[in-house]
C-alpha cells in the first residue's frame, strides 16, 4: 500500500546521493542492502537531541528504514543524578579524574536495569551508544550480535573507570570506535568507523542569502563585520574560553564579531553551568548563546568567514565536517577526529593554542583569497570522505559479515563472536 506521508515527506534514499558520489558506488551500496532487507535492529543511546551521537542517529536510521532495513532507536529514561554520573564517566573516558564510588556505580547500574526491565529487546542486531546505556547488554539473551559504538576519545581513559567499564565492553560481539588511536586492548573485535554527515538535513543543506539573514537577524546577529563562529555544547572539552581568548588577542589586528553557540543536551548537566559561567565574557561583539536552532547553526556555518572548533579532546568533532561542507575554512584543535577532517593549511588549520588560533584567524580574516582556497578543499574533503553514504556502507559491511556466519550455521543460537572465526 501507498503510504500518503511518503509524498508530503519524500524520505532521503541511497540514490539521493548519487549527484555527489556517483552511480557506481550507489549501485555497490544497493547490493548490500539486498540481504538485509529482513531482518531488524535496534540503537540505544542516551538522548534524541543534542549532540553529534543524536544528529547522526536520526539520520543513519531514517537512511536504514528507506534502505529497507528495518531500524529503531531507543532511548534511556535517566534522571538527573544518573546523567550527572554518566557525564563523569564521559569525562574520564576522554582522561579526567573520577572518585568512582559505589553510590555512582549502583545508580548506573540501578537506572540500566530499570531501563532494561522496561525495553524489550529481541532484535537481530543491537548497536548500543557510548557509556550511558553499556550495561545493558547484561540483562537480555543475545538473539543476534550486540554491538558497542563508542563515540568519544579514548585515547586515554581514566583506568580505573576502564577496569570497571571493561568487563561489559567485552561481553559486545564488536566494539566500533572513530579512529585507530582508540583501539583499546580488548578481547572483543574491533573497528574504526569515522561519523560523516547528512547533507540533505535543514543543518546541511544551502540555505539562500535570505534565509541565512533571516535567521541571523532573528537572534540580532550583526553581519557588519566578519564572523568567527564555534558550535558546540558548552563543554570543558570544547574550550570555549581559549575561544573567546583567541578572539580577543585576533581583534587586535582585525575587526570581526565571535558568535559562541550550544544548544543544551538532556545526557549533559554540566553544560548550564558552564553557560552561565561564560556568559560574563559577554561583550557587544563577543555573542554568546544558548539556543536550539538547527537552521540558525546551518546559517551561521555558512555565513562565517571562519569556524573554530578549538576542543583539547574531540571523539570526531561533526561541526568541523559540517562547517567544510559548507565551504567555510576550520581552525580545529589538534587532537582526536579532527585530525582526520583538517589536513593543516590544505582545508583548514590544526592549532595547539590560543595564540596560534588567534595567529590563524588573523590570517584567514585578512586574506580572501587564502580563505577562499581553504573553504574549496574542505568541501570537496567532506564530499570525498564524510557524507553518510560512507557510514552508511561501513555499517551493511559489518552487518553482513556477521549475516555470513550467522546464516550458514542457521539454527545455532548466536552466542560467540563471529568475527573471531573468520
Ligand atoms: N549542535 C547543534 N546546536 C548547537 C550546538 C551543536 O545543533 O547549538 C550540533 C552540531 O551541529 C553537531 C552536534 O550538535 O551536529 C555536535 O556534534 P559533535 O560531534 O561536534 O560534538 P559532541 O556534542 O557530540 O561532542
Amino acid at each position: 500500500m501507498n503510504d500518503p506521508f511518503e509524498s508530503r515527506f519524500p524520505q532521503i534514499k541511497i540514490e539521493d546521493y548519487q549527484q555527489f558520489v556517483g552511480p557506481q558506488v550507489v549501485e555497490r551500496v544497493r547490493a548490500k542492502m539486498e540481504k538485509l532487507q529482513d531482518i531488524h535492529i535496534t540503537n540505544i543511546s542516551s538522548t534524541y537531541y543534542g549532540g553529534g551521537v543524536a544528529e547522526l542517529l536520526s539520520s543513519v536510521t531514517l537512511l536504514m528504514n528507506s534502505s529497507g532495513i528495518s531500524t529503531g532507536w531507543r532511548i534511556l529514561q535517566g534522571t538527573s543524578d544518573f546523567f550527572g554520573v554518566t557525564k563523569k564517566m564521559h569525562n574520564a573516558l576522554q582522561g579526567s579524574t573520577i572518585n568512582l564510588t559505589d553510590r555512582k556505580t549502583s545508580l548506573y547500574e540501578e537506572v540500566i536495569y530499570e531501563n532494561a526491565l522496561r525495553n524489550h529487546i529481541r532484535h537481530d542486531f543491537v548497536i548500543v551508544h557510548d557509556p550511558q546505556p553499556l550495561p545493558i547488554i547484561r540483562h537480555y539473551k543475545k538473539n543476534g550480535p550486540w554491538i558497542w559504538r563508542c563515540h568519544l576519545d579514548l585515547s586515554s581513559p581514566n583506568p580505573i573507570l576502564w577496569d570497571y567499564l571493561r568487563p561489559f565492553v567485552e561481553m559486545y560481539d564488536a566494539v566500533i570506535v572513530s579512529i585507530p588511536e582508540y583501539l583499546q586492548k580488548l578481547n572483543t573485535p574491533q573497528f574504526c568507523f569515522m561519523p560523516a554527515i547528512d547533507p540533505f538535513t535543514l543543518k546541511n543543506r544551502q540555505l539562500s542569502e535570505q534565509e541565512i539573514q533571516e535567521r541571523l537577524n532573528h537572534y540580532n546577529i550583526p553581519t557588519d563585520l566578519p564572523l568567527v563562529v564555534q558550535i558546540s555544547r558548552f563543554d570543558k572539552f570544547k574550550d570555549p574560553e581559549g575561544v573567546i581568548e583567541a578572539f580577543e588577542i585576533a581583534r587586535k589586528q582585525v575587526d570581526a564579531t565571535l558568535v559562541l553557540l550550544g544548544a543544551p543536551a538532556t545526557d549533559d548537566p554540566e553544560g548550564a553551568q558552564l553557560y552561565e559561567d561564560i556568559l560574563e565574557r559577554r561583550s557587544e561583539r563577543i555573542i554568546i548563546m544558548s539556543q536550539d536552532d538547527t537552521a540558525l547553526v546551518n546559517a551561521l556555518q555558512q555565513k562565517a568567514s571562519v569556524v573554530l572548533q578549538k576542543s583539547i579532546k574531540e571523539g570526531f568533532g561533526l561541526t568541523v565536517s559540517e562547517a567544510m561542507w559548507k565551504g567555510t575554512p576550520v581552525i580545529g584543535g589538534n587532537v582526536g577526529g579532527i585530525r582526520y577532517q583538517i589536513e593543516n593549511g590544505v582545508n583548514g588549520y590544526l592549532v595547539s593554542s590560543i595564540n596560534e588560533a588567534a595567529m590563524r584567524i588573523v590570517e584567514i580574516l585578512k586574506n580572501p583569497d587564502l580563505r577562499h582556497r581553504l573553504g574549496k578543499n574542505a568541501r570537496k574533503t567532506v564530499q570525498e570522505k564524510f557524507l553518510l553514504i560512507r557510514l552508511f556502507e561501513q555499517y551493511l559491511d559489518l552487518f553482513n559479515s556477521f549475516e555470513t556466519i550467522y546464516r550458514t550455521k542457521s539454527e545455532v543460537a548466536f552466542h560467540t563472536n563471529p568475527l573471531d572465526k573468520k
